[in-house]
């Protein structure tokens, strides 16, 4: 059984389940980081207390957060928009629109109330959308890697924006939001030919728009107050999208908390609940799989700036 790093998961084990651990051996001869898959028995001491057992303990190797080949350049191409982004930016917006204006057309004007319903369900679209931002980044940041089918490019992309944070600013509209257009169109469009009811389309359009949106968001919670346009800056500071300093802290130490990007508000009760830790230990003790954030603050997490890149024109 070979252990390093431990001290970090250990302390989570223990804060959250207040349990005590009654062997375990280390060894930090080798300079990769290892998991551990844990099987514990509980039993009662002879104090009374109880106590756990470590019986087993299997090594895993863990993903690398960002492989050495991932090199970012300053300019990089790969930051603009190209045509097929565009097109599926375009897609995605259509199909929102589409949902609010047949919702909409769809309003029975005879009834006077024909309005509350159909905006009561876009707010719970708005607050929904958030917290599935919250959900959807929390998983894409700590497990799979490039190769995870069907989400892999979108967590290399996630992973690669811890590394380069900045360069999220640096990436046109369409090169943003292009792949949750994608997503967006494949979903929605079904949804809009199969829904007659005005209050579900305008749930669907909302929802949905905001989760396109979520990525334009995050980048304008990554841009400086001199530089946004001013009703950005309101709409941040108004609560109404991801604030800069909120997702700011997302991209400190312990990079674990804050990870909603609609509006970030659901970020104080998912945190101070420790809701996504509870899903991570749930998945540990189930799976073996140890999430990316419980690593000690390292190379993997911490920031590359743009002085240490190479440029390209
Ligand atoms: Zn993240
Ligand atoms: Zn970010």
């Amino acid at each position: 059984m070979r252990i390093e790093k431990v001290d970090t998961f250990l302390g989570k084990i223990t804060k959250m389940q207040n349990l005590k651990i009654l062997s375990l051996s280390k060894d930090v001869s080798n300079a990769h980081y290892y998991t551990c898959k844990f099987i514990v028995v509980n039993h009662y001491s002879s104090t009374g207390g109880k106590e756990v057992v470590l019986e087993e303990a299997q090594v895993i190797t863990p993903t690398p957060l960002v492989t050495s080949n991932q090199r970012l350049v300053i300019n990089d191409p790969s930051l603009r928009s190209t045509w097929t982004h565009r097109a599926w930016v375009a897609s995605g917006c259509t199909s929102v629109l589409v949902a609010l204006a047949k919702s909409i057309v769809n309003l029975n004007v005879a009834d006077t109330n024909v309005l509350v319903e159909p905006i009561l369900a876009g707010l719970i679209g708005y607050v929904l959308a958030d917290l599935g931002s919250g959900v959807y980044h929390w998983a894409i940041d700590n497990y799979g890697d490039a190769s995870t089918p069907v989400f892999g490019s979108q967590i290399e992309a996630f992973q690669g924006h811890h590394k380069w944070p900045w360069t999220i600013t640096r990436r046109q509209f369409a090169n943003n939001i292009h792949a949750l257009g994608r997503v967006i169109t494949y979903t929605v469009v079904p949804l809009d030919l199969a829904l007659n009811d005005p209050a579900l389309l305008s749930f669907v359009g909302v929802c949905s728009g905001c989760i396109m949106f979520s990525q334009q968001f995050h980048a304008w919670a990554h841009g400086t107050k001199s530089k946004l346009p001013p009703a950005v800056v309101a709409l941040q500071e108004a609560g109404v999208i991801v604030s800069r300093s909120e997702h700011g802290a997302h991209h400190r130490q312990p990079y674990n908390n804050n990870y909603c990007i609609v509006s970030g508000s659901w970020n104080k009760f998912l945190d101070e609940k420790h809701v996504f830790e509870a899903f991570e230990l749930v998945l540990f003790f189930k799976l073996g799989v140890r999430p990316r954030s419980w690593a000690e603050p390292n190379s993997q997490w911490s920031e590359e700036t743009e002085a240490h890149l190479p440029h390209i024109v």
